[in-house]
């Protein structure tokens, strides 16, 4: 979806509080319009884009992956869950994954 709001903005955080009804409100991310005619605009999305392509940010990022990968591969599981309950962080459903 494209829009021109200078920034990404996930949407899917508005619905944090209607996880029951997730299916129907699928998330959506909304990005800038690259092709934006506001110049203010496109200089911002290039502010951006250069701050996320720091090697700071870059190793963040990475970090931020292998925390998740690493608690992902932690996940407890016991023998017997009849009813399937899972212990999610809060993080995970903000993110709406
Ligand atoms: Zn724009």
């Amino acid at each position: 979806m494209l829009a021109c709001l200078g920034v990404p903005v996930s949407i899917g955080r508005r619905y944090l509080g209607y996880n029951a009804l997730k299916d129907f409100f699928p998330t959506m991310e909304i990005r800038p319009n690259v092709a934006c005619v506001n110049p203010a605009c496109v200089k911002l999305q290039a502010q951006v884009q250069a701050r996320k392509s720091t090697p700071e940010a870059l190793a963040a990022a990475r970090a931020k992956e292998e925390e998740a990968a690493r608690l992902a591969a932690e996940a407890v599981v016991h023998e017997t869950n009849e009813w399937g309950i899972e212990v999610v962080s809060v993080r995970s459903l903000r993110r709406g994954t």
